[in-house]
Parts: structure tokens; sequence; C-alpha cells
């Protein structure tokens, strides 16, 4: 049998972006304005819902930064971010002079431990006299964090919170997309995530007025003038009109894309039950709504001596892509000198975790030949 490599989550095209793209083109708003990134604020506002008033950026890392920026952080600021993630939810808290502060995760959803992050909150406190200036947790794989829990705890000690829902794209808690949960929540349309633009990311924001200043650093903090007056430094972060039209056109799959991904969940649980060493991260209960953006699993090492190293070499020799989960930030070279507040749970996951192919480009047969190689190395 003659089989395609199978990756981790492809992008996948719905058809309708080249027609987005061509209305661009036709009407020369060949620009980082114009009425494709109006309408796609408007499409994710419109999905969000709540209230919230969504800007269409250049990535969701710049989403994450223009979200500090607008708390106000800067230098001589702590930071608290969830330990387990992509560092791309840590590195704007250094590009703003700040020190990130790490949390470890718990070991439901694998996002930050609400318990341990008001134990590092009380430290820190303590330890300089001045309280953590925002805090970041990670909705990880498209795992909804307890985020209830997250912002009672914030609340408590008025902290804002961004929310890194990059990958948490469609996924709910309560019936509520996660992102607006938070003062700001951060959205990724990188070509890997839930839909893309090519490149690219929103900020969620909580006001209109926070919406009107990231609009403004988002676009070199130009004074309403004339000519170029400028009281502040700004960033070139707005979204270009041609990435806003494939974000447009990705919008009219994305409930196909969320059953896909759902889809490949129910398929990985059907063909790994019975096989007790290995677990698929599945919704806690049922206030968890996971879009499972990547579809992970982990491996029991007092059950089987076989490392997820062992079969992600097995699955690349049979041309399937699989990833062993995000490694730690606390555990990360360049954020050695960073606090951090750790239970075990991240640097377990790091260590037993796998992420398997997911979306509308992997099929129910890659599926079962993904398991199958699984269960051959877990026998041998
Ligand atoms: C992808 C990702 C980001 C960054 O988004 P970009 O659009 O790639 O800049 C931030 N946080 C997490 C958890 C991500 O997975």
């Amino acid at each position: 049998m003659e089989n395609k490599r199978v990756y981790l989550c492809l992008a996948h095209m719905s058809g309708n972006e080249m027609k987005y793209i061509q209305e661009a083109f036709d009407t020369n708003w060949v620009v980082p304005l114009g009425p494709n990134v109006d309408a796609f604020e408007a499409d994710l506002e419109a999905m969000v819902g709540q209230g919230r008033h969504v800007v269409a950026l250049a990535s969701g890392t710049a989403a994450i930064h223009l979200a500090l920026v607008g708390l106000g952080v800067g230098p001589g600021d702590e930071v608290v971010c969830q330990s387990m993630t992509f560092s791309a939810s840590a590195n704007p808290i250094v590009y703003q002079g700040a020190t990130p502060v790490f949390v470890d995760s718990e070991r439901d959803t694998w996002n930050m431990d609400p318990d341990l992050l008001e134990e590092a909150i009380r430290d820190r406190i303590a330890r300089t006299g001045r309280k953590p200036k925002a805090i970041i947790p990670v909705h990880l794989y498209g795992m909804p964090a307890r985020i209830d829990d997250i912002m009672a705890v914030a609340r408590r000690y008025g902290i804002p919170v961004v929310e890194d829902s990059a990958e948490g794209f469609g996924s709910r808690y309560r019936d509520q997309e996660v992102g607006t949960f938070g003062d700001y929540g951060i959205m990724s349309f990188n070509g890997n995530k839930m839909i893309t633009t090519s490149g690219g990311g929103a900020l969620v924001c909580s006001t209109e007025e926070q919406k009107r200043q990231a609009m403004f650093y988002a676009t070199q903090a130009r004074e309403s003038v004339p000519y170029y007056l400028h009281k502040h430094i700004g960033y070139n972060y707005r979204m270009s009109n041609i990435c806003a039209g494939i974000g447009r056109g990705q919008m009219t799959a994305l409930q196909q894309h969320l059953a896909w991904h759902r889809h490949m969940c129910q398929c990985y649980v059907e063909l790994f039950d019975g096989i007790d060493a290995v677990t698929v991260h599945v919704n806690p209960d049922s206030r968890f709504d996971s879009n499972y953006w990547l579809n992970t699993i982990l491996i029991d090492p007092t059950k089987t001596s076989v490392t997820p190293e062992q079969l992600r070499l097995a699955l690349d020799a049979a041309g399937i892509e699989s990833r062993p989960l995000w490694k730690p930030m606390h555990t990360q070279p360049v954020f050695s000198g960073a606090p951090a507040y750790v239970n075990g749970v991240s640097e377990h996951l790091f260590a037993h975790g796998l992420c398997l192919p997911s979306g509308p480009c992997v099929t129910d047969d890659d599926a079962q030949r993904i398991a199958s190689i699984i269960k051959q190395q877990l026998a041998r």
C-alpha cells in the first residue's frame, strides 16, 4: 500500500478564500487594512460573542504583546505565565522588559493549576512587596483551562488575565468561548492552527477602549493630526487585507474543521480503548468542550517500557508525523533565571506525552494505521 505522509495539522482550505483575495486585488485593497480586515473582525466578534471587540493582527504573539502593552506591563514588573506552553506565550513578557514567573499545570486539563497560581501570587507579594502585573493562562491543545477558578484567584488579588487561546479557537467552557473570560484573549491563525490566514492573530478585547488602544499601538502609535506625531513607541502589527481574506474564507469552514478535530479524538479514544498504557487526553467533565486542535496521548511508564520517542520514531518510519508535548518554560535554557512554581506535572507530561495527527487532512484510515503502529510497538 502506497501511503502519503501524514502531518500533525495541515492547513485546509474551504474553497472560498480566493474569492475574498480576488476582491482585495480587484478593489486594490492590498494593504494592512480594508474591507476584509473589517469583515473578518466582525466574523470573529460574532463567533466569540459576549460583547467582545476583536482586533486582527499580524500574529498571535503580537496579540499577547499588545495585551501586555495595554495593561501597562513594563521593566521591573512580573507576569505570571503557564509553564506548560509554547514560548510565544512568554516571550512578549520579556519584550516589555518584565520578568516571567512560571506556574505549573494540574493533571486534568494540563493547564495552569489555580491553587499553585495563588501560592505563586502570595509568594511573589511576600518576596517583592508587589503583586504580579498580569496572569497568562493557556488553553493548551485546545483544552480549556480551569478558567473559573483562575479568574476567581485573579479577582481576589485584582490582577488582570490575558487568556492565551491561540490553540483554543472554538473551544468552550460552560458554553462560553475561551478567550472571552479574561481582560484580554488572544487568537492565532498561524499555518497549523485551527484556522489559518497563512500567518496572523487577533486580540480579543473586553472594552471598546481596549480595542481603540490596541489599534493605535498596532499602527505605529501615530497621533491623529495631519503630520506624523508620536508620543509613544508603536508597532507594525496590523493584519493585511489579503490575509484577512483567507481568514474570511476559513471562517466558512470552521464548523467542519471543529467537527473533524472532535471526530479524530473520538477515533483515537475508540482505537486505544482497552490499551492500558495509553491515555487519550479528553475533556475532564461536561463543562469542558475542547476543540481537540491536536490530539495527544500519555504513555504510562508503569505499564510499559516503550517511550514516546520510540513511538515517534516508529511512526516517522511509517511516514507519520508526531511530536513530543511542549517542553515546559521553566526547563528552557532561555528562561533559566525566571522564578517558577512547579509540582512535577508539566515535566511528567513532557516526558511521557505525544501529539498525534489531527484535523481535516487526517482520515479514519490514517488514525487506524497510527493506532496499530503504536499498539505493535507496545506489544513488542
Ligand atoms: C501558536 C501559539 C502562539 C503564537 O501564535 P503565532 O500566531 O504563531 O504568533 C502563542 N501561544 C500558543 C500557546 C501557541 O500555540
